[in-house]
């Protein structure tokens, strides 16, 4: 078995204002990265377009006609102070949704062990009717969806370690008693939800906040007594990863202390409940980061142990 690593080169047409942190340098520094990675125990996938069948299982069409409306012909428009459109902002975000929906038939579908999205826009931000925090869609969320709708799977967990909390992928499985979606997160921090009473509508929502300045020892600590017992108790059909890597200790953007081999960690952990209860299935897709050199580093070991368990199962 082995590991698909999808992408479009359309995403670097999603072009950001000026002195903005998500940019186009960020995937042009994960494909470097992943370059240098070779190709052994990796299947290399051209997203394909996603549809609008895809994105309504989550957002409603209004959502759809919104963000297509205010897809500018050329130059920017900001949908808000953080989230702006360019001309290949719509393609780059329906590639997105696409390499959500393949990576999750290539592994439900065994052709491979496990996936990796490397996309922007990312979409964890993103709510039924708001994009927000540098998202469109919520990919994440429309991943789980098509794993429970289109493929039958009854149990999805979702699970985000970008250190923002991924309150668009808690609203749009809010409802969902068919998934678990579980988030850490610096607290506070942007966009200030997430605290622990937010449940879901069935419990099926776990937030697990951490303290500004707290490093890898806390993150194990959290992981080893609160998120790894849910998602054992859960026992997931397929695990999906919001792959956030803004935790790391030289992001801008926040203050936790995380580095590649806390990356490394989580991962593995995660690995080993998709191991344990899924068949070792999982489909993991960025979602932040924007330390330039953190960012490259900590995609490539996260995607380095995702290789590791495709190739030695
Ligand atoms: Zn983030």
């Amino acid at each position: 078995m082995t590991t698909a690593l999808i992408t479009h080169t359309d995403c670097l047409q999603h072009v950001t204002p000026s002195g903005h942190p998500e940019r186009v340098d960020r995937l042009m520094a994960i494909y470097a990265a992943l370059d240098a990675l070779g190709d052994d125990g990796l299947i290399r996938v051209d997203a394909p377009m996603g549809t609008d069948a895809d994105i309504l299982r989550v957002h409603p069409q209004a959502h759809i006609d919104a963000i297509t409306a205010a897809a500018p012909d050329s130059g920017s428009r900001a949908l808000d102070a953080d989230t702006h459109m360019s001309a290949g902002s719509l393609t780059a975000a329906y590639r997105g949704v696409g390499a959500m929906t393949k990576a999750v038939d290539m592994v439900l579908g065994g052709e491979v062990q496990n996936a990796f999205a490397a996309m922007r826009p990312p979409g964890h931000h993103a709510e039924k009717q708001t994009p927000m925090g540098f998202c469109l869609f919520g990919n994440i969320a429309i991943a789980a969806k098509h794993a429970l709708d289109v493929h039958g799977l009854s149990r999805v967990a979702v699970v985000d370690f970008d250190v923002h909390h991924g309150n668009g992928t808690q609203d749009l499985l809010w409802d969902e008693d068919r998934a678990l979606f579980i988030s850490s997160h610096q607290m506070p921090l942007y966009p200030g939800s997430g605290a622990a009473h937010e449940t879901g509508a069935s419990g099926n929502i776990l937030n697990v906040p951490l303290a500004a300045h707290s490093g890898g020892a806390e993150l194990r600590d959290v992981y080893e007594r609160v998120i790894l017992p849910a998602l054992n108790d859960y026992k997931p059909e397929l695990v999906l990863i919001s792959a956030g890597f803004d935790a790391h200790r030289n992001d801008p953007l926040a203050n936790l202390n995380w580095d590649e081999a806390d990356f490394v960690w989580a991962t593995q952990a995660l690995c080993d409940v998709a191991d344990t209860h899924a068949q070792g299935r999982v489909v993991s897709t960025l979602e932040g980061g924007y330390d330039l050199d953190a960012l490259a580093a900590s995609t490539r070991a996260h995607l380095e142990v995702l290789i590791k368990r495709g190739t030695h199962g």
